[in-house]
């Protein structure tokens, strides 16, 4: 896949203006001027689209119209075949709200640094700064807090401020949580997904959905929820919900069914180089690096090459299985994309299988 092909760009594009009118907070009432990533988007898709003598959406809400209505596979546009799903939209078909997809495109897309997103260059501070102090503990603590506190209340505040050892990360902690605004609330009231413990979002009479595709509706009716009264809730910003604090809880479901089989599992150790580290007998360590993108093809594109396997005895990417459910040729399109850099592309539940053999003595793995 050429990346600078102007059509993918394009494609990147509409995604980053989708994304910047979400800011502007509410869709149905923003004015001109509209952001001017959203205004350049618009006049290329227009462009684009007489060409091809279709129907060009007329303004920027009409392009929000068109990215809701239209899948991008029925774009007017010649893409790459099998990049995107059929079906997939950027915005979501009945609710209205930006798909994990078009947050994917975004970063992947028509940007000259497809491995430098803001959210990379967030973590990427942070191992810094605690590289500096000599303080992994405060990096995973914190990479942890991500992916279990997505919401925080006045009694989270207080934990974080007074218990956790975070030290000097305050300014870190407040780039990435935003107060939730009242697109968050109905009548008052504030509900997490189930799945996820985000917050959902309401849909009016009672009815509530989840941003993310791996949280069905279903889910969302178990989450827990707080009240206007309770004061003012922070949760994190998108990028950092889709992109650090639900692939962090694929990390955290990954070491906890490691621990259940009986191997040491630890999270995000030395500064971040990988999600996990498995420990087995006589010293021996597995570093996993965990990919959970919906879009194999935009995770491969975006995936950093991994900088020092010699530290760790094997190293795996791995993609959990619920990413093959909605795709299963996902492992050789990621493979396809991703870096050339000789780690191999696993499910957990192979890196599950292969652990557990080798805590067997003289198992398969030893
Ligand atoms: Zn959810």
């Amino acid at each position: 896949m050429n990346l600078n092909d102007p059509n993918l760009e394009l494609v990147g594009d509409v995604a980053r203006a989708l994304v910047a009118l979400d800011a502007v907070k509410d869709l149905a009432a923003f004015h001109l001027p509209y952001p001017a990533e959203a205004q350049r988007a618009l006049d290329r898709l227009v462009l684009r689209t007489l060409r091809d003598r279709a129907a060009p959406p007329a303004s920027v809400p009409g392009m929000v119209t068109f990215c809701q209505e239209r899948p991008v596979v029925d774009w007017p546009l010649t893409l790459p075949s099998g990049l995107f799903a059929p079906g997939s939209r950027f915005v979501d078909e009945e609710y209205g709200y930006l798909t994990e997809l078009c947050f994917e495109a975004a970063t992947a897309l028509g940007t000259a640094f497809p491995r430098e997103s803001p959210v990379d260059t967030m973590l990427d501070d942070l191992a810094k700064r605690c590289q500096a102090r000599q303080d992994a503990a405060a990096y995973s603590t914190f990479r942890r807090m991500l992916a279990e506190s997505p919401v925080l209340d006045n009694e989270a505040v207080s934990t974080i401020n007074f218990e956790l050892p975070l030290g000097l990360l305050d300014d870190v902690i407040w780039n990435v949580y935003r107060k939730a605004d009242e697109r968050w609330a109905d009548r008052g009231l504030y509900r997490a997904c189930g799945g996820c413990s985000h917050l959902a979002i309401p849909l009016g009479a009672d009815e509530w959905c989840c941003e993310s595709d791996k949280c069905g509706e279903d889910v969302v009716e178990s989450g827990g929820s707080w009240t206007d009264d309770e004061g003012p809730l922070h949760h994190l910003d998108r990028w950092h919900r889709q992109f650090v604090s639900r692939q962090a809880q694929a990390v955290l479901r990954l070491a906890g069914r490691l621990e259940a089989v009986g191997a040491k599992a630890e999270p995000w150790p030395r500064f971040g180089t990988y999600d996990l580290q498995i420990l087995l007998s006589h010293g021996r360590t597995w570093g996993i690096r965990m990919v959970d993108w919906g879009n194999a093809a935009l995770a491969g594109v975006t995936e950093r090459p991994i900088d020092e396997p010699s530290t760790v005895d094997r190293v795996y990417r791995v993609v959990p299985g619920e990413r093959l459910l909605a795709d299963p040729g996902y492992l050789s399109t990621f493979r396809a994309f991703g870096p050339a850099d000789g780690v191999e592309v696993v499910t957990d539940e192979e890196v599950l299988r292969t652990t557990e053999a080798a805590l067997v003595p003289g198992g398969a793995g030893a």
